[in-house]
């Protein structure tokens, strides 16, 4: 059994972050350092997958109720509409090798990825 990675951490109240949404397996909260006016992370209950690569190959119908939770939160702390950000591999950005998804809103940089 690996170590509790610090979203397990905080999900079991161990490190303080508020919950402010969860579903039956995802959950999520504000990031601490946040990149955009709205930063929210949407993080599965389970860190047995690190990044979103083996999340969609090993259960796809969680990766679909992270988004589902990301698009709740988006209508809530936002207007509606988001980026959602999946870091995945230390090269990209990952620093948490708990797989969670980056809602970002409000205001965003009006360049997009490719655009
Ligand atoms: P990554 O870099 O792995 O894609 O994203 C990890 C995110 O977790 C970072 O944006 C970081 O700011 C956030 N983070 C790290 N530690 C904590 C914490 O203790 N509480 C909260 N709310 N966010 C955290």
């Amino acid at each position: 059994m690996s170590e509790p990675s610090i979203f397990t951490r905080i999900l079991q109240g161990e490190i303080p972050s508020e919950i402010i949404a969860e579903t039956d397996n995802a959950f999520a909260i504000r990031d601490i350092a946040p990149q955009a006016p709205v930063h929210l992370l949407v993080i599965p209950k389970t860190q047995e997958y690190r990044n979103v690569v083996e999340l969609a190959a090993g259960d796809p119908a969680l990766l679909a109720e992270v988004v589902g939770l990301a698009n709740s939160v988006a209508a809530e702390h936002a207007g509606g509409d988001f980026r959602l950000v999946f870091n995945t591999g230390a090269s990209a950005g990952q620093t948490v090798f708990h797989v969670h998804a980056h809602v970002l809103a409000g205001d965003l940089d009006e360049k997009s990825v490719g655009g």
